[in-house]
């Protein structure tokens, strides 16, 4: 058998184009063996076939297209590592085709094995994988650009080793097939990081590292992940007085602030956590205050509070994060949780004062008590702690 005998039919797309936005990602080469392209992208939407750069005639042989081709096939022996093309998230997947397939199989959609992955505005499917090899995580699991997500075969409508790369505008839809291609008769923007002739780069595109800002920097579809908006907020104590008095300081690093020098690490861990992105529902202002190497922290939203303070001489130092009000839904998923907290659970944060005034919000663990001549006011809201 050679490539000249060989359909490589697989799935039926037209060659309608979608539109993408600019915010689509560029994508690398997602194997790392050298390329030979045995069936681009088919551009014509009748029965013949039209490659991105106005090629015609249909399966003739390597470098051509077929009728309805609705991505690109790479000859690729069985079992090499298919690479994710960009950062995104894990869509779908599909496990269970025999690894040789037929130009009559249906199985995984004619797709055989393959995984989809979504990325903004655009998502990439792997077709033809090996059985039992698509990676095999939860939808919405980020997977980084060249994160290794199955090994090629020849599994559903395929009768040659390759894989099939598609990119396309609605995750299963045929008709919104993109050509990562440019050409005269593709679209004027390649989906490829860069391409030199038919050889698309094995090297990522380089989005900005994800900051706390609102926005998918990292073009992996998830607004400030990556725990860019944590913070972890430590806890010290002044050794010098009784136990249950001890005045207390928070910082968000190990060493104590200059105003509770030295006052020593209560824990060896941070206390607990605060989101500093303001943009998620839910979320309550934390602001730190200072008196007499005491720190006090309390809600944004207490103006009356914050007169008080203000009035006894305490110091506003800004905002430290914010925190899940105790009125909403107690956080869940990974995205929620730093990586530091060792538990999927959430603690309260409970609120004590005294007169004069004074405010302490402890997370509630078991262990906590109120301070002597203080009176517990309550949950403030749920916090994450690494001591747990
Ligand atoms: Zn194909």
């Amino acid at each position: 058998m050679n490539y000249r005998s060989v359909l490589f039919v697989l799935i039926i797309a037209t060659a309608l184009q979608g539109s993408v936005a600019n915010a689509a990602p560029k994508f690398r080469r997602p194997f790392g063996q050298s390329v030979t392209v045995l069936n681009f992208m088919d551009h014509d939407s009748s029965a013949s076939c039209k490659t991105y750069d106005c090629r015609t005639g249909c399966a003739t042989g390597v470098g051509k297209s077929y009728g309805d081709h609705g991505g690109t096939d790479f000859d690729l022996a069985v079992d090499s590592a298919l690479y994710a093309g960009a950062n995104g998230v894990f869509e779908s997947r599909y496990d269970g085709c025999s690894n040789t397939g037929t130009l009559i199989s249906t199985c995984g959609g004619g797709f055989g094995n393959n995984v989809r992955m979504k990325h903004p505005d655009i998502y990439s499917i792997y077709g033809h994988m090996k059985n039992g090899t698509p990676i095999n995580v939860a939808n919405g699991t980020i997977i980084n650009c060249s994160q290794e997500i199955g090994r090629s075969a020849s599994s559903g409508r395929s009768n040659w080793p390759h894989v099939h790369f598609e990119l396309r505008t609605a995750p299963t839809s045929a008709t919104t097939s993109i050509d990562p291609y440019s050409g005269t008769c593709s679209q004027s923007t390649s989906y490829w990081v860069s391409v030199t002739g038919t050889a698309p780069a094995t090297t990522c595109a380089s989005p900005p590292a994800e900051t706390c800002n609102g926005v998918d920097d990292n073009q992996n579809t998830i607004i400030d992940d990556l725990e860019s908006c944590w913070t972890p907020v430590y806890r010290f104590w002044d050794t010098s007085m009784a136990s249950t008095a001890r005045s207390r300081c928070y910082g968000t690093s190990s060493s104590p602030p200059s105003l509770c020098s030295g006052y020593a690490l209560e824990f060896s861990g941070p206390a607990f956590y605060v989101y500093r992105n303001s943009g998620i529902p839910g979320t309550v202002e934390l602001i730190a205050f200072d008196k007499n190497q005491d720190h006090i922290l309390t809600r944004g939203d207490e103006s009356g509070d914050i007169a008080a303070l203000t009035q006894a001489g305490y110091t506003r130092r800004g905002t430290l994060g914010y925190i899940w009000s105790s009125t909403s839904t107690a956080p869940t998923g990974t995205f929620f949780k730093p990586s530091g907290a060792n538990t999927s659970s959430v603690r309260n944060l409970r609120r004590f004062s005294k007169n004069p005034p004074g405010i302490h919000l402890f997370p509630n663990n078991p262990a906590e008590t109120a301070p002597s001549g203080w009176s517990n006011e309550g949950v403030r809201g749920f916090v994450f702690s690494s001591r747990w």
